[in-house]
C-alpha cells in the first residue's frame, strides 16, 4: 500500500487513533468502494442491503439452493461505505472502547472488504447474530459445504492474521476462487 495512501484515508485513520503503522503490521490492504450497486435484500426493519450485481446474483443463487435445503440464509450486513465504517469506530469509541479492541471486529475505514460490496455477513433467522456461535447452525455447516460453489469464501478463519477474531459469518464473493 505503500505510495498509494490516500491523503483523506489518512486523515480519518488520524482521527481515530489508528497508527499507520498497525496497518501495516496487520498487513491490511486497501478496498476500493463499490464502483456499482443494487439493491440485494430488504431487511426486517425495511434497511436495504447493497451488493454489487454480480455478488447480488451469486449471493440470491446462494439463498434459494440453501432454502432448497430447508436452510433460511438472511443478510446482516452487505455494502458499507468507508463512512459508515468510520460511524460504527466512532460509536464503539464513544462506548469506551480502545481502538486495540475495535480493530479485532471492524476493519480500519478503507481497509473493510465491506467496502467493495461484495462481503456478505450471513445470520439464519433464530440463530446467533455476527457471533462466533453462527458456527453451531446449520446454517453454517451448509455454507462450509456449498458457498464455494456459488463463488463465496470464509475470509477470517481462526487465528487469521489480519488480528481479526474469527468471523463464520462474514463471506466474501471471489469468483477467482471458484474451481
Ligand atoms: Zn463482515
Amino acid at each position: 500500500m505503500e505510495g498509494t495512501m490516500n491523503p483523506v484515508l489518512r486523515q480519518i485513520w488520524a482521527e481515530l487513533g489508528i497508527a499507520e503503522q498497525v496497518i501495516a503490521e496487520k498487513q491490511l490492504r486497501l478496498y476500493d468502494e463499490a464502483e456499482s450497486l443494487i439493491d440485494a435484500e430488504i431487511a426486517d426493519d425495511g434497511r436495504v442491503w447493497q451488493l454489487t450485481p454480480a455478488a447480488a446474483a451469486a449471493w440470491h443463487a446462494m439463498r434459494q439452493a440453501a432454502l432448497d435445503d430447508g436452510i433460511v440464509l438472511r443478510i446482516a450486513s452487505a455494502y458499507r461505505g468507508t463512512q459508515r465504517q468510520v460511524e460504527l469506530i466512532r460509536r464503539k469509541l464513544d462506548m469506551g472502547q480502545t481502538i486495540a479492541t475495535i480493530l479485532q471486529v471492524l476493519a480500519p475505514p478503507g481497509c473493510s472488504e465491506h467496502h467493495t460490496g461484495r462481503a456478505i455477513d450471513i445470520y439464519t433467522p433464530g440463530g446467533p447474530v455476527v457471533e462466533e456461535a453462527f458456527e453451531t447452525t446449520e446454517a453454517y455447516h451448509w455454507l462450509a459445504h456449498n458457498a464455494q460453489r456459488f463463488g463465496f469464501a470464509l475470509s477470517f478463519p481462526r487465528d487469521n492474521p489480519y488480528g481479526y477474531v474469527y468471523e463464520p459469518w462474514h463471506w466474501c464473493f471471489r469468483p477467482t476462487q471458484l474451481a
